[in-house]
């Protein structure tokens, strides 16, 4: 790849981005042509994915730059609605290379599969005899999807939960057992899945008790990936704030987030709005994703900051953060949506693991981003400079309009859509 074609890419026309892409060989001139189309998700597809398919719904695709992870350049795929989201990513990024990049660590990759039992009279016998067979629970889990033995992954061990009955829920007592099981490049949903469902009879016979359901859990606290990056002051320094000025701050407004539910959810949403990017334009679940980081944002009994920013013995501002990111490298849409082949391809095939250094880099980043915009500037400056090009268009301008009226709107007091509608207006009236 020949990256330096995609210098100053925010300031290139849209024609003048594709044409960079052909001359950095990430696309051919080839699939130049028409390349919107061919990213397409065709209907004969989408019919095949959903129930009552009628269209499809579209979302702009980016690229966020300079993204150095674990040594490693690359250019992300990130599609999102939301602007700014890739302006801030690619702006960290760029600081945080400058001083050696994000470095990830990613946990054997390890899922849950669950199987909750009621109606148990004597639970500590249930629980011994599913750990007097925890060898048959996993031969027959495996059983269950025998490719994901062979390709070394499968069911791997067994633990067992008592949940005590709850009188203000009404609530009965649950037996419940976790299944860890390595799904190895695939999330795995419908491997364990398949793997509960069919060891349920088994060990209802074990425990005597019902068993009401079997299914993953999305709660993948065994797939955790964890980021860290380290920047000096040097690089900090913004507006009339000193770099140990906004280093300070950065620390103490994630200290609000970790200590105030209100500030955290705000502050995860700002990290969400890179990882959802990510894990969408790679064709991965967002739903599963998102469910999993906001429980895990609770784990000490509060909601808080997922992210951690303190300063390190020698002055430098270092961030961390551990999610848990279950995402796969093939499965779900991922082999069948054009466009998350093409991401795919755009990322230079990850593994899984690999996609997870990505996306819990972004996320950080993202965070660093938005922390230094608030405690400097606030976010608004940033922000609403390119809101304003939505409001632009909702207000229906088109062509080189767009352009025109953005400009002005950003000059205006009221920075709104009546505004941006009275400045279209006037132009029209020329
Ligand atoms: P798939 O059902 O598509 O399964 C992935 C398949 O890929 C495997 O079964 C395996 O099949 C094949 N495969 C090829 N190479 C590999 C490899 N190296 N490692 C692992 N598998 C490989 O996807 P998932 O099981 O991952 O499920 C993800 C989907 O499930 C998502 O679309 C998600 O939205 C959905 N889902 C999510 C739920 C949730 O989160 N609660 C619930 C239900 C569904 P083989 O070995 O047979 O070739």
């Amino acid at each position: 790849m020949k990256k330096e074609y995609l210098n100053k890419f925010y300031q290139k026309t849209h024609a003048e981005r594709i044409e960079a892409l052909v001359s950095a060989e990430i696309i051919s001139q080839e699939d130049a042509v028409d390349f919107k189309r061919k990213l397409a998700l065709p209907d004969e597809i989408a019919n095949h994915m959903i129930e009552n398919q009628i269209t499809t719904y579209e979302l702009p695709l980016g690229l966020a730059l300079n993204f150095l992870i674990d040594q490693k350049e690359f250019i992300v795929p990130m599609a999102t609605e939301e602007p700014s989201v890739i302006a801030a990513a690619s702006s960290a990024a760029k600081i945080i290379n400058q001083s050696g990049g994000f470095e990830t660590t990613i946990q054997e990759r390890t899922m849950i599969g669950q199987i909750a039992l009621t109606n148990i009279s004597n639970m500590n016998q249930a629980e011994q005899n599913i750990l007097q067979h925890v060898d048959q629970i996993i031969e027959k889990a495996n059983q269950a999807h025998p490719s994901i033995v062979k390709r070394g992954g499968g069911a791997r061990s067994v633990i067992t939960r008592q949940i005590e009955a709850d009188e203000q829920y009404d609530s009965p007592s649950f037996f419940v057992i976790h299944i860890h099981i390595q799904t190895l490049e695939a999330m795995g949903a419908n491997i364990i899945n398949t793997m509960v469902e069919a060891i349920k009879p088994y060990l209802e016979s074990l425990t005597g008790g019902t068993a009401i359901m079997g299914i993953l859990s999305n709660y993948a606290t065994e797939c955790l990936a964890t980021v860290t990056c380290r920047i000096p002051v040097s690089l900090l320094q913004k507006g009339n704030f000193s770099g140990e000025e906004v280093r300070d701050r950065i620390i103490e407004a994630c200290q609000f987030a970790i200590v105030d539910p209100y500030r955290a959810v705000t502050h995860n949403k700002g990290i969400m709005n890179g990882i959802d990017a990510v894990v969408l334009a790679s064709g991965n679940d967002t739903r599963a994703i998102e469910a999993g980081v906001h429980a895990y944002a609770t784990r000490s009994g509060q909601y808080r900051s997922l992210s951690s920013w303190t300063k390190a013995e020698n002055g430098d501002l270092v961030g961390m953060m551990t999610l848990p990111l279950p995402v796969g490298a093939v499965g779900g849409s991922i082999n069948i949506h054009p466009t998350a082949q093409f991401t795919k391809q755009l990322l230079g095939n990850p593994t899984a693991k690999e996609l997870e250094s990505i996306i819990v880099s972004v996320g950080l980043g993202q965070n660093f981003s938005a922390l230094k915009a608030l405690v400097t500037e606030g976010i608004q400056k940033g922000h609403m400079g390119l809101h304003a090009k939505s409001l632009a268009i909702s207000a229906g301008a088109k062509g080189e309009q767009i352009e025109v009226v953005t400009q002005e709107l950003k000059q205006r007091k009221n920075m709104n859509l009546v505004t941006a509608k009275d400045i279209l207006k006037q132009l029209n009236n020329k």
